[in-house]
């Protein structure tokens, strides 16, 4: 499977439509997705519920935080990517 190989996962970054799965659903009480541990890709175009850090579908890195406030909870998960990024592949052949 092309996905095994981390670079090239990166270079074909299309929606392959495996989000739909994971989509997640606009707050009732109108809050924000990011607080609600929804996360968007911007490749797909949608917010997903996923805990790891790349989308499951298209594998670019999920945006969990549009403002700053919790930059460095980001700098100390980043050493923690390649971990979650086994992850997110593992997820996805399940
Ligand atoms: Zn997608
Ligand atoms: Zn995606």
């Amino acid at each position: 499977m092309i996905l095994l190989i981390p670079c090239e996962c990166i270079i074909y970054m299309v929606c392959k439509g495996i989000c739909s799965r994971h989509k997640a659903m606009r707050p009732k009480d109108g809050g924000m997705r990011y607080l609600k541990g929804q996360k968007r890709c911007q490749v797909c175009q949608v917010f997903i519920y996923w805990r790891g850090s790349y989308c499951p579908c298209c594998g670019y890195k999920l945006r969990v935080n549009p403002r700053n406030g919790k930059f460095k909870l980001t700098l100390r998960n980043k050493n923690n990517n390649k971990i979650q990024h086994k992850e997110s592949i593992t997820n996805l052949l399940d």
